[in-house]
């Protein structure tokens, strides 16, 4: 069970952005910038390669939801990006996948 497992059961409190059938989307504890996001799939996947082998429609409707919390969130006149750590490397520190939506600032590129 993860931090996001126990989130998404309503075990842990968090600061609700957005729900739906197919999403939760909460607010980061640490935010990276002045709108920082996290949308998990109410479907679990541990993480981004996953998708791999993963149902497309799912995939698609989880996407889908994803661009629908950032329209919810307003930025999608200014625009704002979507991150997915994944694995080491990638600096994932929570084995649910998870979206970052990150805006409300001019973000720099590329990333550290
Ligand atoms: P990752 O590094 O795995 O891509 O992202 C995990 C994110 O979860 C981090 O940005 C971190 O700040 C956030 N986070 C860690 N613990 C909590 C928590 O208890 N509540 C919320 N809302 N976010 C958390």
């Amino acid at each position: 069970m993860t931090l996001f497992d126990k989130i998404l059961a309503k075990e842990i409190p968090a600061n609700v952005a957005f729900e739906d059938e197919t999403v939760l989307a909460f607010h980061d504890i640490s935010p990276a910038a002045p709108v920082h996001v996290l949308v998990i799939p109410k479907h679990k996947w541990m993480r981004f390669a996953d998708l791999a082998i993963a149902d497309p429609k799912q995939i698609g409707e989880y996407m889908s939801a994803v661009a629908r919390v950032a329209k919810h969130l307003g930025l999608e006149e200014s625009g704002y990006r979507i991150v997915f750590n994944n694995g080491r490397d990638g600096q994932q520190t929570v084995d649910y996948i998870h979206a970052h939506i990150l805006g409300g600032r001019r973000l720099s590129w590329p990333p550290g």
